[in-house]
């Protein structure tokens, strides 16, 4: 379904987000226009939502305009059941003619409602969720749908890109998802596996899916399937909490670079600079306290937001990422208008326990480490040049006088990185 263009523009994305965090561009964007649904499903309770909640085609529009969002970026119109939107059709209609590079996702228990709209409003492909046989889809879904489904397939097929969307949940198997993956064959269309998850806005009630020899048990006919393998293989390593960055390991990555490291796990954990050991256990029975509240009352505990310091108060702080961090990320012009710097105190116990050296050693690739030569977040950077003990194409590269924050912006620092980049790249690739 990719093609290499969209492989190399997904990476050149990808390395434009790491390395201009505030220039960041979104290849997708998800729309959860309404809580409005007609199915019952199991494995997702946002048809009992009340009350229904829209946003409006103003809010989608102003999500449009922000400076994330491009013409390239591929935006997905869902709910809830997207078609049973009150605006649908002016939604659907302002995208046609504003955004072209729009997809619409559907139960398809409104099929006439579906072909009509797809037929009229053309976009760029049609999503349609089947999770088994005519029995499977009425105990998961609770509706009789399985015929509707079938009947948007047979009429839109030919018309526009079409990928049934089969979910693996707790409440159907893998023999379901064999029997979806002939379905597609048998109409010669495309199939996105998808596994359940618990997103908040879902209000799942199940845990998260559990089988035992979870690898053994995918259906062979997944490899007649495009990118869905590797996406289903992972699940079990994820959930278990194993899953490691792809280039610690995957020996289709064939060099590593990276800019002035921050090892969030670390920081979070130990402090800058290693500036809180002392409070390492206290921060944490906070970080439970408030992962605690959440789960019993629904409410989410954040930090109070941090009012912009005064120059005595930024003179007085001791580390220049703090300090330099407040004017490139809060006043400069590479400020953006949506970072609000304040996570949930809950997301603690995640990042506390996390670490970005945890597998270092399985990088065998040729590896290029860049940091500043005064910058105070240089001691993450020679941490993990250490812990890479598997490579010894290891390089580290210092650039002359510049800080953390200064390697993303000034121009005499800025300059040389790219550089260095195009160096290693064409030495190793
Ligand atoms: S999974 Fe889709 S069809 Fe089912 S309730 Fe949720 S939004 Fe509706």
């Amino acid at each position: 379904m990719y093609s290499i263009y969209d492989y190399a523009y997904n990476g050149l994305l990808y390395l434009n987000n790491v390395m201009r965090p505030r220039h960041k561009r979104l290849s997708q964007l998800m729309i959860y226009s309404t809580t409005l649904c007609q199915s019952k499903c199991k494995h997702c309770n946002i048809w009992q939502k009340r009350p229904v909640e829209h946003l409006s085609l103003e809010d989608i529009q102003r999500i449009m305009q922000s400076r994330c969002v491009t013409k390239r970026t591929t935006v997905g119109l869902e709910g809830g059941e997207f078609i049973l939107h009150p605006q649908a059709d002016e939604i659907m209609a302002w995208f046609q003619e504003n955004h072209p590079n729009y997809t619409l996702l559907s139960n398809c228990l409104a099929p006439r409602r579906v072909i009509d709209a797809v037929r009229r409003y053309q976009p760029r492909h049609l999503y349609v969720s089947i999770d088994g046989g005519r029995e499977t889809y009425q105990r998961m879904r609770g509706r009789d749908g399985y015929d509707r489904v079938i009947e948007v397939v047979e009429a839109l097929k030919d018309e526009v890109p079409l990928s049934l969307m089969f979910c693996l949940s707790p409440w159907n198997t893998f023999d379901d998802m064999a029997y979806v993956i002939d379905v597609a064959k048998h109409y010669g269309i495309d199939i996105r596996i998808g596994i359940y998850g618990t997103m908040a806005f879902f209000d799942t009630t199940s845990e998260l899916l559990t089988a035992s020899d979870f690898v053994k048990q995918i259906p062979q006919s997944i490899h007649d399937t495009q990118e869905n393998y590797d996406f289903v293989e992972l699940y079990d390593e994820w959930r278990n909490g194993h899953l490691r960055l792809r280039c610690q390991g995957d020996h289709r990555i064939k060099a590593v670079a990276a800019l002035s490291m921050f090892n969030t796990g670390r920081v979070r954990r130990n402090g800058y600079a290693d500036s809180q050991l002392a409070t390492v256990q206290e921060r944490l029975a906070k970080a439970a306290e408030a992962r605690q509240q959440w789960v019993e009352t629904g409410q989410v505990v954040c930090p109070p937001k941090q009012a912009i310091p005064t120059e005595e108060q930024l003179k007085a702080m001791p580390f220049d990422l703090y300090r330099e961090g407040i004017y490139y990320y809060g006043t400069s012009k590479y400020r953006h208008e949506n970072d609000g710097a304040s996570a949930p105190v809950q997301c603690m116990l995640d990042l506390m326990m996390w670490d970005a050296t945890g597998r270092m050693a399985l990088i065998d690739q040729p590896l290029l480490l860049m940091t500043g030569e005064i910058s105070d977040s240089k001691y993450m950077t020679e941490e993990a040049m250490e812990k890479a003990t598997g490579t010894a194409r290891k390089e580290m590269y210092v650039v002359p006088g510049a800080s953390h924050i200064k390697t993303y912006y000034v121009p005499e620092y800025v300059e040389q990185e790219p550089q260095r980049l195009v160096e290693f790249f064409k030495k190793y690739l």
